[in-house]
């Protein structure tokens, strides 16, 4: 149970239906964000099965305990959320290690992060696995808000779109899509639908458009997240900008004469 002087926390399920669309990437990203703008933040990691979030933050070798040893009381929660060395308002916590077994149920999902809540985090942000079976289920049951990742596809849409109305059938008020992987030199040629298609086919309010862009790779490939680097990245100014948006912050404002950076998110957008 939560104490009363537990500070306000918002807790946000990252989700999507299908796999592979950017879940831990805006996990990673928008957490790291959330950190960065001086606010507490856990990230859970509840995606069992391709458990990543470790790899995309750089922590996997500190990964010794996880929420299931919390649960079989073999080690405190401070053991397992593992505190990020850059930001030390930013901690990860991995639900479980092992694959096989798989069984951590809503009430534990819900007793982990009251405790996290207790200890005083404004943010958690939980990186749901795909799929709506157990792992949606048990991932969606503490949080009370959603980020829907969807790439600007077909097959993707329709999960994210199924996804919604289970959002909607679970009394999720605020969710808010993230569309992610778009070209904007496809939507122009029309082999891509536009961002505002997109929330048009979903019909949840846009939280933000994360443009294609090879430097996610490169991030994830060396563990440290797009927005930490020292180089601006269409992709990281785009997470910046989403990760304002949410936690309610005024948009960075734009020089009028730099024009590079902005204007390409713009016509992201569909603004331009
Ligand atoms: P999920 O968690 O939904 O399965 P990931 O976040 O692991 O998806 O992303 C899947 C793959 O797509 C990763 O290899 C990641 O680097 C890549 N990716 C995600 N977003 C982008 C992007 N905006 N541009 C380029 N590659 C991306
Ligand atoms: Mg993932």
């Amino acid at each position: 149970m939560t104490t009363k002087d537990t500070v306000a926390c918002r807790v946000i399920v990252i989700t999507s239906g299908k796999g592979g669309v950017g879940k831990t990437t805006a996990t990673a990203n928008l957490g790291m964000c959330i950190a960065r703008l001086g606010y507490r933040v856990a990230l859970i990691d509840a995606d069992i099965g391709l458990r990543n979030l470790d790899l995309l933050l750089g922590l996997e070798n500190r990964v010794v305990y996880t929420a299931m040893e919390v649960i079989e009381g073999q080690c405190r929660l401070e053991q397992a959320l593992i505190r990020d060395k850059r930001w030390k308002n930013l901690s990860m916590l991995a639900m479980s290690k092992n694959r096989q077994r798989y069984n951590i149920t809503r009430r534990n999902m819900m007793m982990i992060v009251d405790s996290i809540k207790d200890r005083g985090y404004q943010y958690i942000l939980i990186d749901c696995p795909a799929g709506i079976d157990a792992g949606f289920v048990n991932a969606i049951a503490p949080a009370d808000e959603a980020v829907l990742v969807t790439t600007p596809e077909i097959t993707a849409i329709r999960d994210a779109d199924r996804v919604a109305g289970l959002l909607e059938a679970n009394d999720f008020y605020n969710v808010r899509l993230l569309a992610n992987r778009v070209r904007p030199d496809m939507i122009k040629q029309n082999d891509m639908m536009s961002v505002d298609d997109v929330q048009g086919m979903i019909g949840v309010p846009l939280l933000g458009a994360i443009p294609e862009d090879k430097n996610v790779i490169i991030s994830t490939n060396r563990g440290e997240p797009l927005v930490l680097q020292k180089t601006i990245t269409l992709a990281g100014v785009a997470f910046e900008e989403a990760a304002r948006r949410l936690v309610g912050l005024p948009q960075a404002t734009e020089e009028p004469t730099s024009g590079g950076w902005f204007a390409p998110l713009r016509r992201l957008w569909g603004q331009d």
